[in-house]
């Protein structure tokens, strides 16, 4: 049996880390579920937001599946995703964006997947304040880093037949450090003649998302541009409830929907577990449980086409356990 670490997480963590783990059983996949406390509710208990059993059992299992955790918004502790991913140094953040038959979308046809770099750009939290009233961010860019992130986005592309990758940067202004990123994954697409490169700035990436999206298949990015570009992807799909997504590293990956804690609906039983059920039939797919990954997968599209389960954010009248119920029945 596979032991995987679950982090239920806060806000509607709980609520869809349980849905999906439901999905799972019913699925007849036996997994030892490590479970490890996080967030909000784990800073007020214990004084710190992650429970320090974490570490040891993720690299012992090598896989977990987390709910989301709510980061304070410019004071209090710093992101637990983020001490995550630099501790477990989870350099590739995947996620998927998929039109799915049935659900309505601002476009159809959409099929890409996003690679971010996880580990630096602006998110490596180095600030000071310089003198009154003056912050200094530091964006770090590494070749190392670029070269990694930018070799993950052509195999991926490879392993699963896609066609093009396009990188996204701002060059023309941040010439050292964007310029790096690009040269590096340029250099990096001369070794995978199969494939077709592209480079876009950021801000015109942007605009040719909302009006022409069919165009992009493979995405790789820079943390903060990813981080970014990713919701706004999600709202052309069909939003960012069925976003799901994967953070790797050698050896080890966290499986997680690309949402937060949701805290304006959390306990109400409303949310929506496809994304987090989505990220879950992907860590599926890691362990070699494909068949049963793809399984999953075609039973929560089969429950997003269907409206009377669906849940409030997606115009639905049905709530989390009407949609986990009609995803079983779907299996
Ligand atoms: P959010 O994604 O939590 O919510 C944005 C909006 O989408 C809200 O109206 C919410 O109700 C809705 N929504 C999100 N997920 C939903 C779901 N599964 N079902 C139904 N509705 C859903 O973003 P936010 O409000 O900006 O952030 C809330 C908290 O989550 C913050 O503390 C943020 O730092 C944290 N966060 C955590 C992660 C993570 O753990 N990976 C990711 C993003 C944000």
């Amino acid at each position: 049996m596979k032991s995987v670490v679950l982090v239920p997480g806060d806000g509607i963590g709980p609520e869809i880390t349980e849905a999906t783990t439901k999905v799972i059983e019913a699925l007849g996949v036996e997994i030892d579920w490590q479970v490890v406390d996080a967030g909000a509710k784990t800073m007020e208990e214990y004084g710190r937001p992650l429970s320090p059993k974490f570490f040891p059992l993720a690299w012992e299992c090598g896989v977990v599946l987390k709910g989301p955790i709510t980061t304070p918004i410019g004071k209090g502790y710093r992101s637990v995703n983020m001490i995550i991913r630099e501790r477990l140094n989870l350099y590739a953040n995947v996620r998927f964006a998929r039109s799915i038959p049935g659900v309505k979308g601002l476009h159809d046809g959409v099929d890409m997947v996003i690679v971010r770099e996880n580990t630096e750009g602006l998110y490596i939290g180095f600030e000071r304040e310089a003198a009154q009233g003056v912050v200094e961010s530091i964006k770090l860019t590494t070749e190392s880093a670029c070269r990694r992130i930018g070799r993950y986005a052509f195999e991926l592309a490879a392993k699963e037949g896609r066609s093009k990758v396009t990188a996204l940067h701002k060059a023309n202004i941040l010439k050292m450090g964007d310029g790096l990123f690009l040269r590096t994954v340029e250099s990096v697409a001369k070794g995978y003649n199969g494939l077709e490169f592209q480079q876009m700035l950021i801000d015109s990436a942007c605009y040719q998302m909302v009006v022409n999206p069919q165009q992009f298949d493979v995405i790789v990015t820079q943390n903060l541009y990813g981080d970014i570009i990713t919701d706004l992807v999600a709202g052309l799909v069909g939003g960012l409830a069925m976003m799901p997504g994967a953070n790797i590293g050698e050896n080890i990956a966290v499986f997680e929907a690309a949402h937060g804690s949701a805290p304006d609906i959390a306990g109400k039983g409303i949310a929506n577990p496809s994304g987090m059920m989505l990220s879950a039939a992907l860590m599926l797919d890691y362990l070699g449980f494909r068949e049963e990954g793809a399984r999953m997968r075609e039973a929560v599209y089969a429950a997003l086409a269907d409206n009377s389960v669906l849940t409030p954010d997606m115009g639905g009248k049905g709530d989390t356990e009407k949609f986990t119920a009609a995803v079983i029945a779907a299996l």
